[in-house]
C-alpha cells in the first residue's frame, strides 16, 4: 500500500495535539492529525459533554480548569478558540473573585485582569480547539483511526533510529518528517517504541489519587464563586471547578490506596460525606447533571527520549502528558500542553526538522529546562500530599522537615489573610510565574507572621471516622 505523506503527523488530538497542530499550521506546516476516537456530536455544549464518547481519554468527562496561565497563551496564539468556547456558553472567570469578598483581602484590584480564564467543559474546550483546527487550510484532521506502529528506519552504523511515519488500523500508512506523540496519559506512543525494542526513559509514581466527581447546575450558585478551588483536608480534598452555562463540578480527591472511601462512587454516599463539609456543602445544592464520575490511578509518570544525553530515537517527540502527567488537582495538564506545543513551534524556528539528530536534542533540552521543573514541582507536593494522607488514614499527624513542602503549607495557611500574599500564590497556582514571586518585598516574612500556629487544614469537616461512617451508612 502506498503511503500518504505529511510534513509533521500528530499522533492524538487532545488538548497537546490541537495546539501543537494549530501553532505549527500557523508556521506554514502540513499537518496530519490522528485520533482514534470519533468527532464531536453536532450540537451545543450539553450535547458535547453528554454525547461525545471519548475512550481515548479516561478524564474527559471529569472537572477541568484551564489555568489563566493557558488561557493566556490560548487567547494570544488561538482567540478564535475562546471565542468559539464563549459562543458555547463558557463563561469569563477570574480565579481569585471569589476571594476578593473576604475581609483581609479587600476587594479587587486594577491588574487583577492577569487572573482572567474561561470556565469551559472539558469537552467543550477541546471541540471548540477542533473546530479551528478543522478550519485550517494546512491541517487534516483524521478521526476514529488508531496509530498502531510507528514506522522506523533501520540505523546507520553509529546512529540511533529513526522514525518515518505510521501505520493505522486497517493498514493505512502515513509518513512524515515528524511524528509527535501526543498521545496522552495512556501514553501509546511510547509503548510502540518499546514494541520496536527501542526504550524510552520512564519514571512512574508507586501511588496516585482518585477523583469522585458530580456536576451540577444553577445559574443562581454557578455565579457565586468559592474563594478558591482547592480545599483540603485531612484524608480527602475537595475541588469546586466552574464550568459553561451554568454548570460547575464538586470532586473529592483521595489517595488512590484508599480502599474505604470507594463507596464515594456511590451517589447517596457522596452526598452524605458532602455534608459533612459546612464550606463546600451547599455547592451540591445544584441541580445534578451527572452521577458520580470515579477516576483512579492518577499517578505521575515522566517519559523522556534521551537517555544520558543520547537520543533513543529521532525523528519522533513527545508533548503534553504523552511526556508528563501529574496528579491533576493543580489543574496545570492542558496549560503545560498547551506551552509544550508552543516549545515545539518555538524550536522549529531555531532548527530544521531535517536535521533530526539536532532537534530531538533541541527539543528534549528546551522541555528539560522549561518544563521539568514544573512537573517536579508537582510530584513533590503529591510525594507529601499522598504521605500525609496516608498518616491521616491511620490517625497520625504527617511531618517532614523538607522546606519544598513546609512553604506550600505556610503559602496555603497564609493566602486568605493578606492581598498581596494571595495574589502571589495565585499568581503561582495559575502559571503565571514561579515560585520566585515569593521572594517579592516582605512576601516571605508576612507568610511566615501569617501561617505561624496556624492550623494545617483551615476548613471545617469531619473526622475520619465520622466520613467513613458517613459513606458506608445506607
Ligand atoms: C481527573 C483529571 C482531572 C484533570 N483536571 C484538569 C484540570 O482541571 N485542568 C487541566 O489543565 N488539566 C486537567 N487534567 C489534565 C488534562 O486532562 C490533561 O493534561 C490533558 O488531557 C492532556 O492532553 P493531551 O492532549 O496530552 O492528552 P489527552 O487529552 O489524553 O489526548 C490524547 C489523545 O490521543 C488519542 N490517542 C491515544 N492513543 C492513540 C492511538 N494509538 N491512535 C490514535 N489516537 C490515539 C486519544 O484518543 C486522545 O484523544 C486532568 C486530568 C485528569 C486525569
Amino acid at each position: 500500500m502506498n503511503a500518504a505523506v505529511s510534513d509533521t503527523l500528530i499522533l492524538g488530538s487532545g488538548p497537546a495535539g490541537l495546539m501543537t497542530a494549530i501553532l505549527l499550521a500557523a508556521e506554514g506546516r502540513q499537518v496530519t492529525l490522528v485520533d482514534r476516537d470519533p468527532p464531536p456530536p453536532k450540537g451545543k455544549a450539553d450535547d458535547l459533554y453528554a454525547g461525545w464518547k471519548r475512550l481515548g481519554v479516561r478524564q474527559f468527562s471529569q472537572a477541568h480548569l484551564l489555568l489563566p496561565g493557558g488561557f493566556r497563551l490560548l487567547a494570544k496564539e488561538s482567540p478564535e478558540s475562546v471565542d468559539r468556547m464563549l459562543d458555547l456558553g463558557a463563561v469569563s472567570h477570574n480565579i481569585i473573585a471569589g476571594a476578593w469578598h473576604v475581609g483581609a483581602i479587600d476587594g479587587p484590584r486594577e491588574d487583577d485582569g492577569r487572573f482572567e480564564t474561561v470556565a469551559v467543559r472539558r469537552p467543550v474546550l477541546e471541540a471548540s480547539l477542533l473546530a479551528v483546527a478543522e478550519g485550517h487550510p494546512g491541517i487534516t484532521v483524521r478521526r476514529g483511526l488508531r496509530v498502531n506502529r510507528l514506522k522506523t528506519e533501520k540505523p546507520r552504523a553509529g546512529h540511533c533510529r529513526r522514525v518515518r511515519g505510521v501505520a493505522c488500523e486497517g493498514g493505512e500508512e502515513i509518513n512524515a518528517e515528524l511524528v509527535v506523540d501526543a498521545s496522552g496519559r495512556g501514553a501509546s506512543g511510547a509503548a510502540m517504541l518499546r514494541d520496536v525494542g527501542l526504550a524510552p526513559y520512564e519514571q512512574r509514581a508507586e501511588a496516585g489519587f482518585r477523583y469522585y466527581t458530580r456536576f451540577f447546575r444553577s445559574e443562581y450558585l454557578a455565579s457565586r464563586l468559592p474563594p478558591w478551588a482547592g480545599f483540603q483536608h485531612d484524608s480527602v480534598s475537595i475541588l469546586v471547578l466552574p464550568g459553561d452555562s451554568g454548570t460547575w463540578s464538586v470532586t473529592f480527591v483521595t489517595s488512590d490506596r484508599d480502599q474505604e472511601l470507594r463507596g464515594l462512587s456511590n451517589r447517596d454516599a457522596w452526598h452524605r460525606a458532602i455534608q459533612l463539609y459546612p464550606t463546600e456543602a451547599h455547592w451540591a445544592e445544584g441541580k445534578p447533571v451527572t452521577d458520580v464520575i470515579a477516576t483512579g490511578g492518577l499517578r505521575s509518570a515522566h517519559r523522556c527520549l534521551v537517555v544520558a544525553g543520547e537520543p533513543v530515537v529521532t525523528g519522533i517527540v513527545a508533548v503534553g502528558d504523552a511526556w508528563a502527567s501529574t496528579n491533576p488537582f493543580f489543574g496545570a495538564g492542558m496549560t503545560t500542553a498547551f506551552r509544550h506545543a508552543a516549545l515545539l513551534r518555538d524550536t522549529m524556528r531555531l532548527v530544521d526538522t531535517r536535521d533530526a539528530l539536532a532537534f530531538s536534542m533541541t527539543f528534549a533540552a528546551a522541555t528539560e529546562r522549561h518544563l521539568l521543573p514544573l512537573w517536579r514541582g508537582f510530584n513533590d507536593w503529591d510525594r507529601h500530599r499522598l504521605a500525609e494522607v496516608d498518616h491521616e488514614m491511620t490517625g497520625r499527624r504527617y511531618t517532614t522537615d523538607d522546606p519544598f513542602w513546609q512553604k506550600r503549607v505556610a503559602l496555603e495557611a497564609a493566602r486568605a489573610k493578606d492581598p498581596d500574599v494571595l495574589r502571589a500564590a495565585a499568581d503561582i497556582s495559575g502559571l503565571l510565574a514561579g515560585p520566585e514571586v515569593l521572594a517579592r518585598p516582605s512576601i516571605k516574612e508576612r507568610i511566615a507572621a501569617l501561617s505561624a500556629g496556624a492550623s494545617r487544614y483551615h476548613y471545617p469537616g469531619p473526622v475520619r471516622g465520622e466520613l467513613l461512617a458517613a459513606v458506608t451508612a445506607g
